[in-house]
């Protein structure tokens, strides 16, 4: 019998005007999946309810709703990878949502369709999110050619991440050939959107000094395209001058490895922005044009197939009872100093494998 048959009594709810997603339509539709083939049906269409609908049963830890994603995603893949996914970061306050909204309001009236991801390390942490919360990127939202998706405001990094990619590759099903997945640069959060895109692009501020202090270590081997964003009124020369230095700065850091273009923009005044993604475009078809980017995007199914291994491993482990209770077990000595985390991970596996070969 298979499980992931729905109930008879689903209905498809009317597709909704808004292109970004709110949470209380999430939770209301994450108990009621729809069948395979209408999620096929909307999300090759171009349904944005539907593909909303999607992104939260790919989002759900249901077992059932689990097998259904995978199936789904894996029917759609086909249609995926022919979008631009550009990973953007930044520290709160640089711009980051307004950049992607006149970034974003440019491409669709070239035509582009563009999609708004959001890798948020805050949520998992603090319950809250730096990212979701706000009323962000009205312009674009009313746009018929985006779609918004703030993150989930609940969940470790890795798994928000993940699920990330399945909402990217979901999204590229649906038609839309413009990914844009936003992050601050928090814990490991740059790190696993690079992992997911094809150009990363940090947004920076001229301060006073040291330019590069302002840039993670981590980030420096990372990005792609640095842009000092507000450049504009007053800060206009400031943010050139930034530039210059970060420019400079990068080349001695990075030595041969490529050079990393330093661009200034300005949201506010629609300034550099299109020039900004000329850059990214370029970059993007270059890497094409060279096999880099078929590379790395395998570079990147290989490490999503590990996530994917971990994770159904880790719910093999919740999902028998007795892997679960001595799981259960191991964590409160780990938690309490009894046990080290190698001790408890060895002791778990040595169950597995015992248990795996029917003893
Ligand atoms: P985020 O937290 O990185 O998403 O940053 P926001 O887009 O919310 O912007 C933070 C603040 O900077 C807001 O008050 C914006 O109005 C302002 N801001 C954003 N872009 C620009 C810009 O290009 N120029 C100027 N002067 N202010 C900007």
């Amino acid at each position: 019998m298979d499980s992931r048959k729905p109930k008879p009594t689903l209905r498809v709810d009317p597709p909704s005007d808004s292109p970004v997603e709110n949470a209380a339509a999430r939770s209301s539709t994450a108990r009621r999946a729809l069948r395979l083939d209408q999620y096929l049906e909307g999300i090759v269409s171009g349904d944005r309810a539907i593909l909303g609908r999607a992104i939260t049963l790919v989002e759900s830890h249901r077992g059932d709703h689990q097998a259904l994603a995978q199936e789904l995603i894996e029917t759609l893949l086909p249609r995926t990878g022919k979008s631009v996914r550009v990973g953007i970061t930044g520290v709160p306050g640089s711009g980051k949502s307004s950049f992607i909204e006149t970034l974003g309001c440019d491409l669709v009236q070239r035509g582009r369709r563009v999609a708004v991801l959001a890798v948020d390390p805050s949520s998992g942490v603090s319950g809250g999110s730096i990212l979701g919360d706000k009323t962000r990127m009205t312009r674009l939202a009313v746009s018929e050619s985006a779609f918004i998706r703030p993150s989930p405001s609940a969940g470790r990094l890795g798994g928000v991440a993940q699920k990330t990619r399945e909402t990217m590759l979901l999204c590229e099903a649906a038609g839309y050939d413009v990914i844009l997945v936003e992050t601050v640069g928090v814990g490991q959060s740059e790190t696993v959107v690079a992992g997911m895109t094809d150009v990363f692009l940090a947004l920076v501020l001229a301060g006073a000094g040291d330019e590069l202090q302002g840039i993670k270590r981590g980030l420096l081997e990372l990005v792609d395209v640095i842009a000092v964003n507000k450049a504009d009124g007053e800060n206009r020369e400031r943010a050139e001058i930034a530039a210059r230095e970060i420019s400079t700065a990068m080349h001695i850091v990075r030595g041969g490895e490529g050079e990393v273009p330093v661009l200034t923009c300005s949201a506010l005044e629609n300034r550099g922005v299109h020039e900004l993604w000329a850059t990214l475009d370029d970059l993007h078809e270059q890497r094409h044009r060279s096999g880099e980017l078929e590379r790395r995007r395998r570079e990147q199914s290989l490490q999503w197939m590990h996530a994917l291994l971990e994770e159904g491993l880790l719910l093999m482990f919740r999902e028998d009872a007795s892997a679960a209770a001595e799981m259960n077990r191991l964590e409160e000595e780990v938690r309490s100093g009894r046990r080290s985390p190698y001790a408890a991970v060895r002791k778990l596996l040595d169950a597995f494998a015992a248990h795996r070969n029917g003893d």
